[in-house]
């Protein structure tokens, strides 16, 4: 894919992009070398400064920021400005709370292990490549960035081909911020380029967001290097709504979490399991609010749903929908716009059957794929009946229920009564073909370190 902006909302390329040649992607893969043994020597107080100038920078910047992500994407303008605050505020949360979450560990009584002293500490590895994707152009690499450049470690960024001038944005703005030159970097490259990068030494760990194919390929060559690797590939999370359920928030809270950032998020809800006693009621509530959405221009503030953000991802919703239409589905379709932009429809999908794809694959796009359960065991076996395993959502007044389903769920996380969302606070990631590992909070700093067990007589 050329690295290059082209505008979603019509479908026009606006800005390419050169490629790094292989001396360029050499210099950078130096400095990121100098640059994490310069970073290993600062204090945590001087890197948790030049995250909070970041989350300044980031501040001030913030409506030039917001148009580069909804001109590159599509995102709505509000979104886009939300994901800008998201990204401040994550700066800011490792810079206050980093240290302590690598604080050294000591074993309270070390004669057990006959030493006079014995504790753990954590150190940074190196630098680490970050592989990312469109959707949340900002928010995934911030995610990786402040927490690895908070450890100590240079970051060095793969950004996805169509949003170059994002990844240009953040190259610059840690560098801005006070940071070492080299700490965090943007490899201008083409996916094909980046197995050549986990192979150099230099590098020594890779985090990826994106597709489960792409995933499989970064994590064959960081395993065939023995180099560390955390994968967030996607799902198909469960919306879970059970009888004793508040139908009225389940309803507005499903249409949310189906089509935020305009249905393109691993975490957004992709599967609506309902119990068939509030079938009916649920459904004409979700269906009637997804056909109010308003689907348009993404930098109108009227906007509730933008285009697609690439032609291919609107292809593959395409396919999904007529396929499942053929097997028997029965589709009812929202606001659709014509002209040149990749706009979508929301659209909910019923009499949905375990023979169509949008059974098993996931819809990254405003598609709402609706099945009804008999009970709620049945729920929670239509709701592990995937290949992934990123989030879940469940609705439910019931307390023991709600216990039933927290501890039944096949999932990195459930959320009762609420929509995913990802939380500085809180871990992320996946099991089963979601992905490996953890980012965020505690857990997700350490991903990324050496953790030194140090044993002293
Ligand atoms: P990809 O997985 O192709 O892209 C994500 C990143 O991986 C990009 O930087 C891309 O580079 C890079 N990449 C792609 N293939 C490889 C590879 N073989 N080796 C190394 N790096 C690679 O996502 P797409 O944009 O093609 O989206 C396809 C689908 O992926 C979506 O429909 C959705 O299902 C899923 N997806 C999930 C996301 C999530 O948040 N988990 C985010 C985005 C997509 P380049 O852009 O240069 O190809």
């Amino acid at each position: 894919m050329a690295i290059a902006t082209t505008n979603p909302a019509t479908g026009r390329v606006e800005r390419t992009f050169e490629e790094h040649d292989a001396a360029e992607v050499e210099r950078r893969l130096q400095l990121a070398e100098q640059a994490s043994w310069e970073l290993r020597r600062t204090s945590y107080a001087q890197r948790s400064a030049w995250l909070h100038a970041a989350a300044g920078l980031l501040e001030e910047e913030a409506e030039q920021t917001a148009r580069i992500l909804t001109t590159e994407m599509g995102k709505t303008i509000s979104q886009a400005r939300a994901e800008v605050a998201k990204c401040a505020k994550g700066l800011r949360f490792y810079a206050d709370h980093g240290a302590a979450m690598l604080a050294d560990s000591p074993l309270d009584d070390a004669s057990v292990v006959g030493a006079e002293r014995a504790w753990t500490r954590y150190e940074p590895l190196g630098p680490v490549l970050a592989v990312m994707p469109w959707n949340y152009p900002l928010w995934q690499v911030v995610r990786f960035a402040a927490p690895a450049l908070m450890a100590g470690n240079a970051g060095l960024l793969k950004h996805a081909s169509n949003v170059p001038q994002a990844a240009l944005y953040l190259d610059s703005l840690f560098e801005r911020s006070g940071f070492p030159s080299g700490a965090f970097q943007t490899l201008m490259i083409g996916a094909a380029r980046v197995d050549g990068v986990i192979r150099d030494h230099r590098v020594r760990a890779v985090t990826l967001t994106g597709s489960e194919p792409a995933g499989r390929s970064v994590a064959a060559a960081a395993g065939a290097e023995v180099k560390k690797v955390v994968l967030e590939l996607g799902g198909a999370d469960p919306f879970i709504v059970l009888p004793s359920a508040d139908l009225d928030r389940a309803a507005a809270t499903a249409v949310a979490a189906r089509v935020v950032n305009n249905g393109q998020s691993c975490i957004a809800a992709k599967r609506f399991i309902v119990h068939q006693d509030v079938y009916d009621e649920f459904v004409a509530a979700f269906v009637k609010q997804m056909g109010g959405l308003r689907v348009g221009d993404p930098l109108d503030e009227a906007t509730d749903v933008g285009p697609i953000a690439t032609e291919a991802g609107r292809r593959d919703l395409v396919e999904l929908v007529a396929d499942a239409i053929e097997a028997g589905a029965t589709a009812t379709v929202g606001q659709t716009v014509p002209g040149d932009g990749w706009y979508y429809p929301p659209t909910v999908l019923e009499d949905v059957t375990d023979r169509m794809r949008v059974y098993r694959e996931e819809t990254f796009g405003p598609v709402a794929t609706v099945l009804r359960a008999t009970d709620a065991d049945h729920a929670l076996a239509i709701a592990n009946d995937t290949s992934f395993g990123l989030s879940s959502s469940v609705w439910t007044s019931d307390q023991e229920e709600a216990d039933r389903f927290i501890a039944g769920l096949e999932a990195g996380a459930v959320f009762v009564n609420g929509m995913t969302i990802s939380y500085p606070e809180l871990p992320f990631g996946g099991i089963k073909d979601s992905g490996i590992g953890r980012e965020l909070a505690a857990e997700g700093i350490r991903e990324f370190c050496n953790l030194k067990t140090v044993w002293t007589a």
